[in-house]
């Protein structure tokens, strides 16, 4: 299990807002704290804000204004990057590098040797069910299994912190939801702590510990939402009580928060 580096909060959000230099306020305003092995997924309209959220805690991109801190350290510090892990959309591996060799990139990158690379290689890719796959190229493989081997990419320098942006959107239901359950075990077996970018709620709900919902555009957080389910999340949990309340309750709030105050007065004058 992951060494939590600090008592604080892993990720600690203050008054964050971004305009671009095209003018798009694309954040404002967004305060959030996420606790160590907590799941938090950010869900909210397309172009609300989830990605550059998520890229400025990485580090990938910066804030305009307020405070971002991973472990107390500001995210582009060689120390927060080296506790973050990232899964992008796309899985994004080079088609002339063989799985194993795609997975142990940030390694490479890092001037870790051959032998340590492959081994620790073959720890992740044993997590996400991929070990009998080492030696294939990416185009012998389906998206559900692109995204595994991305995970097990972002997974291969033990992170303390998965960041992840919509990681399934591109993949059909049965595997979206298979890959959910996989999601679930290697964050019990790694004791990571995820953000979770996605626009799905019953993706949301199944995953999280903690909803952070958004408004359009600009994006804020208008409400978080926690998800009260102390089992463990299996298939069966679709069909409980919490579960289709705390879907409920996160729709509701999106919908709020997706009209905009000269939407709802519209439609007010119209009633
Ligand atoms: P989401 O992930 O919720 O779909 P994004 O963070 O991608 O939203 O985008 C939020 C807003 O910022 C959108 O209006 C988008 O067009 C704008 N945006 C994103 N990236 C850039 C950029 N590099 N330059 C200018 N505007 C951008």
């Amino acid at each position: 299990m992951r060494q939590t580096l600090t008592d604080g909060p892993v990720v600690s959000i203050r008054d964050v807002g971004k305009t671009y230099s095209s003018g798009t306020t694309a954040l404002q305003n967004i305060y959030l704290d996420v606790a160590p092995h907590d799941f938090v997924s950010l869900v909210g309209p397309s172009g609300c804000g989830k990605s550059t959220l998520l890229r400025i805690i990485a580090g990938l991109g910066d804030a305009t204004s307020g405070s971002v801190t991973v472990n107390g350290e500001t995210p582009t510090s060689p120390k927060a990057r080296q506790s973050l892990g990232y899964v992008f959309q796309d899985a994004n591996l080079l088609p002339w590098h063989n799985v194993q060799d795609n997975v142990a990139l940030p390694l490479e990158l890092g001037g870790v040797g051959k032998n340590k690379r492959r081994e620790a290689a073959e720890e992740v890719l044993e997590l996400v069910g991929l070990s009998d796959f080492a030696h294939a190229y990416p185009r012998e493989l389906s998206g559900g299994m692109r995204m595994r081997v991305s995970i097990a990419r972002a997974l291969v320098t033990e992170p303390q912190l998965i960041l992840m942006d919509e990681p399934f959107g591109a993949l059909d239901e049965i595997t979206r939801q298979r890959l959910n359950q996989e999601l679930l075990g290697i964050k019990k077996q790694t004791g990571a702590t995820v953000i979770f970018v996605t626009h799905n709620v019953f993706e949301a709900v199944y995953l999280s510990k903690r909803i952070a919902i958004m408004s359009a555009q600009p994006g804020r957080i208008v409400h978080t939402v926690s998800v009260e389910a102390d089992a463990e999340r299996t298939p069966d949990f679709r069909g409980t009580d919490v579960f289709s309340r705390t879907v409920v309750e996160v729709t509701e709030v999106l919908e709020r928060g997706i009209a905009r105050p000269d939407t709802a007065q519209q439609k007010e004058q119209v009633a």
